[in-house]
């Protein structure tokens, strides 16, 4: 909301209903050789696109995105590649979905926010909308911050802990009161791998590390290995 008042973000909304020219306002129809559902028709979709590159000036590169789930997984890395651009076009469906020919021939990609189906992609618009804003410059006050986001360097983010320092018995670790910033960065790293081994092993193979937290992975590794073959509770150190 403020990113919008205060003019960094633009969001304009086009009711697909409006490039419809019967007197139902009809955007959808039966599918083609039976089915259960409507499908949106590529006529109201092709119009309203175009009629949004007329009534905005917007770079012939401006990426055309139809949010489905057949798309690929929209991430981190795909928030960040979209953040860099100054428009987007995002086509929401109803329904069973699209006709075909506005896959082929009208989108430039296809996003999916996960391997689950919504109603509609009002929904999967606005968190795309989300994950793109936050990451351009001054949409994020400074009580907030980005760069230690999950994913924002491949892995996933440390453990936090605020005040009280001790909660009915649980203790905050010490690392993080003793004021040395040195070894606080070096905890939340060695946290932040630890995590990521344990729950997004995946992540780890495109994460940029040191030699020293390769070795480090591997150390992990080889414990956890041993706590599976002998039944004893993994222990990292
Ligand atoms: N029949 C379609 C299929 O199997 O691919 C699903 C249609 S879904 C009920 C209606 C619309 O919601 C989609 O066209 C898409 O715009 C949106 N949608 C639903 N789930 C989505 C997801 N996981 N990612 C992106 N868009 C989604």
């Amino acid at each position: 909301g403020k990113a919008i008042k205060n003019g960094i973000v633009n969001i304009f909304l086009h009711d697909i209903r409006d490039e419809s020219h019967d007197n139902h306002r009809t955007v959808d129809d039966y599918p083609f050789g039976g089915g259960p559902g409507m499908l949106l028709k590529p006529e109201p979709i092709y119009n309203s696109v175009e009629s949004v590159k007329k009534n905005h000036i917007i770079p012939d590169d401006t990426p055309i995105i139809l949010l489905s789930p057949q798309g690929q997984q929209f991430t981190h890395r795909k928030a960040v590649e979209l953040s860099k651009k100054s428009d987007l076009i995002l086509i929401c469906g109803r329904y069973e979905g699209f006709d075909e020919r506005i896959r082929e021939n009208l989108a430039t990609e296809e996003v999916s926010i996960g391997d689950f189906v919504l109603s509609g992609g009002e929904i999967v618009a606005m968190s795309v909308i989300d994950a793109v804003s936050r990451l351009i410059p001054k949409v994020v006050g400074s009580t907030e911050s980005t760069e230690n986001d999950s994913f924002s360097e491949g892995l996933l983010q440390f453990p936090q802990y605020t005040r009280p320092s001790n909660f009915r018995g649980m203790e905050v670790p010490n690392v993080l009161i003793s004021g040395n910033h040195a070894k606080i960065n070096e905890w939340r790293r060695r946290k932040s791998l630890l995590r990521t081994l344990e729950r997004r092993p995946d992540l780890l193979n495109r994460a940029t590390l040191t030699e020293k937290e390769s070795a480090l992975i591997r150390k992990y590794r080889q414990r956890m290995e041993q706590a599976d073959t002998t039944g004893y509770a993994f222990k990292p150190d």
